[in-house]
């Protein structure tokens, strides 16, 4: 038997990569590449949307065209992120079969690909779809502008690259959005006191320069761009400053849209301030090797920082010259080196700017809030914004999560592939025990183990006062000794390096121990909960209770976990915090943790999955991390997926031009390469019936007629796989659009050849 010498379609003709006859890298690379050249940015591969960055404007999101992508069915209709959007949409709601379900879109790539504006398409189509509640679909939309204001910032990679990264559940009932919550992860908070040359701090400290008028600059006690160092004295140009006074419009509008209060917004922009004066703190030793002091010329800083802070000046210098720790009930004050009282500083100023940032996030989550009706069931669709994988010349413990984060993600996006692919064959018939996987799940071990996992044995570490970034090191080589995924550094390199399903990524081990520790001295939160900035105090607030509240209102609505009970009465008794039980019914008046004062209320505590009732331990770094990823795909697993694989062609930015090894390596760490990998072993053609009784009239492919009547059976001519079906099988046709293979009549065959 001749293998058929047609191919299918030509690269870049169709749109859906996966009916390509050959599918190896070769033909995707020209596939993709001969539709980015026609500005075809959008690509289907089977139900996976690759998005190439155009870097330039493209006329492909107006109104008309979101009108045409609202359909359910958008198979007609070129690939565009909209149909993604829309088959989210109608999907969540049960249409097309299949029973109403959450959904996810995951959209992944490099940094630059385009993964904040996928992301923001995605909003600006759903809600677009949804038309309903108005006001909340403007709220959500302005919600993008202020994020990027503060989790953004220009890098070598993108001029606004998000530093963090973010999924937002829009929560509907029936078809009408009624809410949305945030959750965000790992802010790059390092970037507040330091960037890397051709680097920006976060936009929001710019924008705030070119927005304020001098009397409010003058009233922050904000002087001259060039003189503060965590900004590098870098400003932009006339055009430049021009453009930052325009964001920082933009910015306080969606703050007033979104429903900050103007005193919240002043606060806010008086701790930025203080922020940046205390950058400005420098030391110098008292005499040669004395304890350090705050240098003269910067004395001024200190006392302005002190001032936007809201906080008594030598309480702040206390805290940036010494260490109190309290042993035995005694106070000791322990003197710092100038290096020291340097980190002290910077590091002030990160978990200011941090508690900022993730303040933002959760009043924005309690303004968004669903108020609804608990009769009517909720849906949701998730969006997931999420660093790429990196390799860095130095990898830190930052680049180790995010790393961790997308070994998730792709060990999510095989099992759904993998499933998918296993359940269509299981449903022609066929034997799938030939394909198979590159399963992560030993990476995932490595690193995800309890007790003997990466994480746990940097938390064990953590722990041990006298432990060291070197001796954690020591424990990782004596644990992972032979682990395949594991290689310990040569020499005595503070280093270990982890081969990833991307490949082998080598991190710096220093500092690992301190990240993971995250911890607020005692003597800092004291500062900042005493502030008269009420804002500040609310950041730094010591035990909040985290316990899930449902007050009852007009309506059951969920507050945000954390809040904070200030104090609260039963009846007419008072009830002391201890002995708040879940379940129990008060007459509740709360603060929740961004400060808003809640009214009485009546209140029932119920347990929820994040509760660390009556628990004050504060968690590591990794830990935390390691709770939220599994809490996101917790709820990723639950939902029904859709991918989103962003690209970026060049990395010059440059409209028009792609450049194959940049591209090839995407598709490596996307995964994309596996997919087809996957495809490829089991049965990649599928073509319609119609295009295959076509062929089989034109060319010699007459062999299949040989087989046609046998049971399932599958002829696979190299690449080529062509599934057949015994007559009297349920042919409905098309049962459900997610399966690829189509089931052909014996009469239609007929007709045709
Ligand atoms: P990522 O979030 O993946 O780091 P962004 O979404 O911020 O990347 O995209 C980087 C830049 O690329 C954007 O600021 C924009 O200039 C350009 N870009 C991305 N997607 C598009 C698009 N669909 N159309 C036009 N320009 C785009
Ligand atoms: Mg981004």
């Amino acid at each position: 038997m001749v293998p058929p010498g047609q191919r299918g379609p030509q690269p870049g003709a169709a749109g859906d990569l996966a009916a390509l006859a050959e599918l190896d890298e070769a033909a995707l690379l020209a596939g993709l590449r001969e539709r980015f050249l026609q500005q075809h940015i959008y690509t289907d591969i089977g139900d996976i949307l690759v998005a190439m960055n155009p870097f330039q404007p493209l006329p492909l999101y107006g109104r008309e065209v979101s009108e045409r992508y609202r359909r359910l069915q958008t198979d007609a209709l070129p690939p565009h992120i909209f149909a993604v959007a829309s088959r989210a949409y109608h999907a969540m709601l049960g249409r097309g079969g299949g029973g109403p379900r959450n959904q996810c879109i995951l959209i992944s790539g490099e940094s630059g690909a385009g993964k904040t504006e996928s992301t923001k398409l995605l909003l600006q189509h759903i809600m677009n779809l949804c038309k309903g509640n108005s006001q909340l679909e403007q709220q959500i939309l302005q919600v993008n502008p202020l994020l990027e204001a503060f989790g953004n910032a220009q890098t070598v990679m993108n001029d606004n690259s998000s530093r963090f990264g973010k999924y937002i559940q829009l929560r509907f009932q029936k078809n009408i959005v009624q809410g949305a919550k945030l959750s965000e992860y790992l802010l790059e908070k390092s970037r507040v006191v330091q960037q890397d040359t051709g680097e920006r701090n976060f936009h929001i400290f710019y924008y705030m320069f070119a927005g304020l008028s001098s009397e409010q600059k003058e009233m922050y006690g904000l002087l001259d761009p060039s003189l503060y160092r965590y900004i590098s004295g870098r400003f932009g140009t006339q055009e430049v400053t021009e453009c930052w006074k325009h964001k920082y419009q933009e910015v306080r509008n969606a703050l007033d849209m979104v429903g900050f209060q103007e005193q919240e917004q002043v606060d806010m922009q008086a701790i930025l301030a203080g922020v940046l004066s205390l950058g400005n703190v420098t030391f110098e030793p008292e005499e040669s090797n004395g304890p350090v002091k705050v240098s003269e010329a910067s004395q001024g800083w200190l006392k302005a920082a002190a001032g936007q802070f809201g906080v008594q000046e030598d309480e702040l210098l206390k805290c940036l010259i010494c260490t109190t720790s309290v042993t035995r009930g005694e106070q000791i004050q322990r003197f710092h080196t100038q290096q020291q009282a340097e980190d002290a500083r910077d590091s002030i100023a990160k978990v200011a700017y941090g508690r900022v940032f993730g303040w933002i996030v959760c009043k924005i989550n309690e303004l968004l809030a669903e108020n609804v009706n608990p009769e009517v069931e909720l849906r949701e669709i998730g969006i997931l914004d999420i660093f790429g994988f990196e390799n860095f010349a130095v990898n830190r413990f930052e680049q180790l999560c995010i790393n961790l984060a997308n070994e998730q993600l792709q060990h999510f996006f095989n099992h759904h592939i993998f499933q998918l692919e296993q359940a269509a064959y299981k449903e022609e018939g066929l034997p799938w025990e030939t394909i198979t996987f590159n399963n992560n799940e030993p990476i995932l071990n490595l690193l995800l183990a309890k007790p003997l996992g990466l994480l746990s044995l940097l938390d064990e570490q953590s722990a041990f006062p006298q432990a060291t970034d070197k001796t954690f090191v020591d424990k990782l080589n004596s644990s992972f000794k032979g682990n395949l995924h594991f290689q310990p550094a040569r020499g005595h390199v503070l280093s270990f390096s982890i081969i990833h399903y991307a490949g082998k990524v080598q991190y710096a081990a220093r500092g690992f121990l301190e990240k993971n520790r995250d911890t607020v001295p005692a003597n800092v939160r004291g500062l900042f909960i005493n502030s008269v900035t009420p804002l500040l105090s609310v950041l730094f607030t010591g035990k909040s209770l985290c316990v899930s509240i449902m007050s009852q209102g007009p309506s059951w609505r969920e507050l945000s976990v954390g809040m904070r009970l200030m104090c609260f009465t039963s009846g007419s008794a008072r009830v002391t915090l201890g002995m708040l039980q879940p379940g129990v019914v008060l007459l509740a008046s709360t603060i929740s943790r961004t400060g808003t004062l809640m009214p009485h209320v009546k209140t029932k505590v119920i347990p929820g999955a994040d509760d660390k009732f009556n628990s004050t331990r504060k968690q590591s770094a990794g830990a935390q991390f390691r709770h939220s990823l599994m809490v996101l795909m917790e709820r990723m697993y639950s939902a029904n997926p859709h991918f989103v694989r962003c690209i970026k062609p060049n990395n010059q930015k440059e409209p028009g031009v792609l450049d194959n090894q940049v591209v090839l390596l995407q598709l490596r760490y996307n995964g994309l390469l596996e997919t087809i990998r996957i495809r490829r072993d089991g049965f990649s053609w599928r073509p319609s019936f119609e295009e295959f009784a076509e062929r089989s009239s034109k060319t010699s492919e007459y062999f299949f007629l040989d087989i046609i009547w046998e049971i399932t059976p599958i002829t696979r001519y190299g690449q080529y796989g062509i599934l057949l079906v015994k007559p009297g099988a349920p042919l409905t046709k098309e049962r459900k659009s997610r399966l690829f293979f189509k089931y052909w009549h014996q009469e239609q065959l007929a007709k045709c050849l």
